[in-house]
């Protein structure tokens, strides 16, 4: 029996090949194209969700849902760390931001310590920013937007189900 399959890239894939263990990669390639697919579409679905948030004052530590639900409909080849969490367990982006921030032309110093370097920058669902001085004083930053913090963070790699989680992984 032939196959044709399409690549899902909208790129064009050679005529299929003839002999049953290339059929096999070949097709083990265009799944492997779709999980990429599937998620980069994830992490765009993600950056949707922040304008549903709510502002950081008002989000209480919530507890995680076990993760088995969503993880028995995820694709069999996604390993769970690749899982991307549902609306309601996000509240939030986060990064460490080490060096002095400046903004608009001046250097950023934390209100209740002075600090103005090693930060952790949230970006919350309502696309407001805030700073975590290392003392753990959060201050609002109304010159920064989600905008911004899209510009200047890597790919979202890891998933915390609390704050403090976060804030170890990132080293505070
Ligand atoms: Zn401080």
């Amino acid at each position: 029996m032939r196959l044709v399959a399409i690549s899902l890239s909208g790129g064009t894939f050679p005529c299929p090949p003839d002999n049953r263990e290339e059929e096999i990669l070949f097709f083990r390639r265009a799944r492997e194209d779709r999980a990429f697919c599937e998620v980069q579409r994830a992490g765009y679905e993600l950056l949707l969700q922040f304008q549903a948030m709510q502002p950081w004052p008002d989000v209480p530590e919530q507890a995680v849902p076990a993760p088995a639900a969503e993880a028995a409909v995820a694709a069999d080849f996604l390993p769970p760390e690749l899982r991307v969490p549902s609306r309601q367990e996000v509240a939030g982006l986060m990064m460490r931001w080490q060096q002095p921030l400046v903004i608009e032309g001046e250097v950023r110093t934390c209100p209740g310590c002075g600090a103005y370097r090693d930060w952790i920058v949230f970006c919350l669902r309502d696309d407001s920013v805030w700073l975590r001085c290392r003392a753990g004083h959060e201050t609002k930053e109304p010159g920064l937007d989600a905008a911004w913090y899209n510009r200047n963070s890597g790919p979202v790699d890891r998933f915390h189900p609390s704050l403090e989680e976060g804030l170890r992984h990132l080293g505070h």
